[in-house]
C-alpha cells in the first residue's frame, strides 16, 4: 500500500485540487491526499506532511508528525502560529523562487534609478524635461538580507553593473559585493544604499527595523522596495520621510494587513507603488518537484531536510 502524506492547507477549494494534483504528479509511489479526507486511524501514523497554511488544529491531530514541508519561503506566520509545535518546519527553498525574485529586484531598482515614478508625473502634466541618470556603478543598491533570495538577486543587479551591498545576520562573502552584519553594520549599510531592498524575514529584531531612526540614515533622494514582510517598516515614519522629501519613492510588495486594505492611506501616495505581493510567488511544478524530493529522501534514505531554526525565527 502507497504511504499517505496528508497535504494541511487553507486555500481555496482549486487552488487546494491545484495543489493536490501536482503533489500527486510528483509523488506517484505516495498517496496525497486532503486533510479532511484522512481517517482518525491513518491519522495516527502520520510522520510527514505537506503544508500551505494548515490550520494549527488540524496538525495538532497528527500525533506522531516528524516534519512538515512548507510550500511558501516565508515562515512568519508558521513562527505565530504553531509556537509550540513538537515538529520540525522545511520551508521551500526554490532556486527558480530566487530567479523570480532576483527579476523583481532588477526590475524594481531600474524602475527607481531610471526615474520612472517621476516621468510618469511629467507625463501627466506634458512636461518635455529629463532626469539626471547616473551610472549603475554610480548607484549603491543595498540589500537587508542576504539569504537565499538576497544572495541571488544581489549578483543579478551586480550583473547590471550596480554597486552593490548588504547585511546579514551573520557576515556574507560574495564576490563584488560589500558585506555588513549585525546591529553595528546597519547603519553602515543604510548611509550608502541609494535604493534599499528589504529581503529579511519579520523576526522580533527585524520589526520595525526601519523606523524614523534608521530611515534617517538613507542618502537623501534614496528609494525603498520592500519584498520581505510589512511590519519591517514602520509606515508611518516611511510616510513622514516621504513627504519631507527625504526618501523619493518606495515600492511595497507586503503589507501589515494583506490585501491593503481600501482605506489605506498608502494607496494613494504619490511617491508610493503598491504590488499586491507578487515578486516572486511560489511555482506549483518546481515547488511540488522541490517537496517530492525531500519526502522521498526523507522515506528511502533517512535524510532529514534543512529546517527552520525557531530560536532564530527563520
Ligand atoms: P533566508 O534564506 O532565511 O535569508 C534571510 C536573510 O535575512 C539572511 O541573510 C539572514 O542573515 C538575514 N537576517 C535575518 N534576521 C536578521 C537580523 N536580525 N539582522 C540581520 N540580518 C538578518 O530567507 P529568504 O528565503 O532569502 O527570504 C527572505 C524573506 O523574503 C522571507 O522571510 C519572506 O519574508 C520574503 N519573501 C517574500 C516574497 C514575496 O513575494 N514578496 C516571496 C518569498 C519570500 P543570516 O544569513 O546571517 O542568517
Amino acid at each position: 500500500m502507497k504511504k499517505m502524506i496528508p497535504f494541511v492547507a487553507r486555500l481555496d477549494g482549486d487552488e487546494t485540487q491545484l495543489w493536490l494534483k501536482v503533489l500527486q504528479d510528483a509523488l506517484p509511489d505516495y498517496q496525497v491526499v486532503a486533510f479532511d479526507q484522512v481517517g482518525d486511524e491513518q491519522r495516527a501514523g502520520v510522520e510527514v506532511a505537506i503544508i500551505a497554511d494548515p490550520d494549527p488544529a488540524d496538525l495538532a491531530l497528527l500525533p506522531k508528525l516528524k516534519w512538515v514541508q512548507s510550500l511558501w519561503a516565508g515562515v512568519e506566520r508558521l513562527m505565530v502560529e504553531l509556537p509550540d509545535a513538537n515538529f520540525d518546519i522545511v520551508r521551500l527553498t526554490d532556486p527558480q523562487l530566487a530567479a523570480d525574485m532576483s527579476e523583481a529586484a532588477l526590475a524594481w531598482t531600474l524602475y527607481l534609478h531610471r526615474d520612472m515614478p517621476a516621468y510618469r508625473v511629467q507625463q501627466e502634466k506634458k512636461i518635455w524635461q529629463h532626469c539626471e541618470l547616473p551610472l549603475p556603478s554610480q548607484r549603491c543598491v543595498g540589500f537587508l538580507g542576504l539569504g537565499k533570495l538576497g544572495t541571488v538577486a544581489a549578483r543579478r543587479l551586480l550583473d547590471n553593473g550596480f554597486d552593490v551591498c548588504g547585511w546579514s545576520r551573520s557576515k556574507a562573502d560574495i564576490d563584488g559585493v560589500a558585506t555588513f552584519a549585525g546591529p553595528e553594520g546597519l547603519g553602515k549599510i543604510l548611509k550608502r544604499s541609494d535604493i534599499l531592498i528589504i529581503l529579511v524575514p519579520l523576526t522580533a529584531q527585524t520589526r520595525d527595523l526601519l523606523d524614523e531612526k534608521t530611515l534617517g540614515l538613507l542618502p537623501h533622494g534614496a528609494g525603498v522596495i520592500n519584498f520581505a514582510r510589512g511590519p519591517v517598516i514602520n509606515n508611518r515614519a516611511l510616510i513622514k520621510a516621504l513627504d519631507s522629501g527625504h526618501l523619493s519613492h518606495a515600492v511595497l510588495d507586503v503589507f501589515d494587513i494583506e490585501p491593503l486594505p481600501q482605506d489605506d492611506p498608502l494607496w494613494n501616495h504619490a511617491k508610493v507603488t503598491i504590488l499586491p505581493h507578487i515578486s516572486a510567488r511560489t511555482n506549483y511544478q518546481t515547488a511540488s518537484a522541490l517537496a517530492a524530493g525531500n519526502i522521498v529522501r526523507f522515506f528511502e534514505d533517512g535524510d532529514m531536510p534543512e529546517t527552520v531554526d525557531r530560536t532564530a525565527g527563520y
